[in-house]
């Protein structure tokens, strides 16, 4: 299929074809003795998923883990529907997630409100999980991928506060889930992700140093692919967050509403991505996933908590 690309180390990477794009939201199989689902992608984008493992050769008995890391919408809407799929799979997720794996309705309430009806065009309904499928991850954990090989779970706040980072023990590949950014491997462009209402800009610069610390071979990006340029992409993570929340901050000195905190703040860093200036559809993918006013609006958020 011409939606799974192969990594190397049994680890194969699915465009989940979110909202029907390209290159904006993937999944990562690592298959061996037990298979193990990183992210699900949408509800909408469940069908791709399992189309995707289908071909692969991993049939309804044969998942053992479905693991995200985090629960927004774009990582784990179709925790439901691929549960479901995967009567045998055991779900994980951070302990501050979990409950609303097995009760959506009050993550699927704030999201319509943010999203409105480009809830159902973008992700669809999350589904519920039974509670007893669901195994709830503290600070660390482990997730045995078979034959010795273990995914290991580090709690990185920050993005949202029931974020994880994961690290193969057999290949050193970190999933940064959206804790580093977003990366567009069109350009080679890293942009940060500080939506509210969790972005707090110390969080998230101690959980990008904790992943360094880890010392990752790879960094396997949600949004989107691989990274094999650790340090230096870590660096720039982040630097980007730091950027934005100076800019962010002067903006609201000056006494500026959102939207012309937003525009300021796109205009002054607008060279720094390539993307920007590239085809209208890469822009527009930087804009749907780390948009500037969402980052705008998380880092006001922050400020208004920390310095009201
Ligand atoms: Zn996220």
């Amino acid at each position: 299929m011409d939606n799974i690309t192969a990594l190397g180390g049994e680890v194969y990477e699915i465009d989940t074809r979110m909202a029907g794009y390209s290159g904006i939201t993937a999944g990562y199989l690592i298959l061996g003795d037990r298979p193990c689902l990183v992210e699900t992608g949408t509800a909408t984008s469940a069908p791709v998923v399992r189309d995707a493992l289908t071909s692969l050769g991993v049939g309804p008995g044969d998942l053992a883990t479905i693991v995200v890391t985090h629960i927004h919408l774009d990582h784990a809407g179709g925790v439901g529907d691929i549960a479901a799929f995967y009567p045998d799979a055991e779900i994980v997720v951070h302990e501050k997630g979990a409950r609303h794996l097995a009760d959506p309705s009050r993550l699927m309430a704030s999201a319509r409100m943010v999203w409105g009806d480009k809830l159902d065009v973008l992700f669809g309904e999350l589904s519920p999980t039974e509670s007893s499928r669901i195994r709830a991850l503290g600070d660390t954990g482990a997730i045995d991928l078979g034959n010795g090989r273990t995914l290991s779970s580090h709690y990185s706040p920050g993005h949202a506060k029931h974020h994880v980072g994961l690290i193969d023990s057999g290949t050193g590949d970190l999933y940064v889930g959206d804790a580093a950014g977003v990366y567009l491997p069109q350009t080679g462009d890293l942009r940060p992700a500080t939506p509210p209402p969790d972005f707090d800009l110390e969080t998230a610069l101690n959980s990008i140093t904790l992943f360094g610390a880890l010392g990752p071979q790879r960094l396997l990006f949600s949004h989107y692919g691989p990274v094999t340029d650790v340090e230096e992409t870590l660096g720039r993570s982040a630097e980007e967050l730091r950027v934005w929340v100076d800019l962010t901050r002067q903006a609201r000195s000056e006494g500026m509403d959102l939207d012309h905190a937003v525009a300021m703040v796109r205009e002054r860093t607008r060279e720094r991505y390539a993307a920007l200036t590239a085809d209208e559809a890469t822009a527009e993918q930087f804009e749907l996933l780390s948009g500037a006013p969402s980052n705008v609006a998380g880092i006001l958020h922050w400020l208004d908590r920390v310095q009201p």
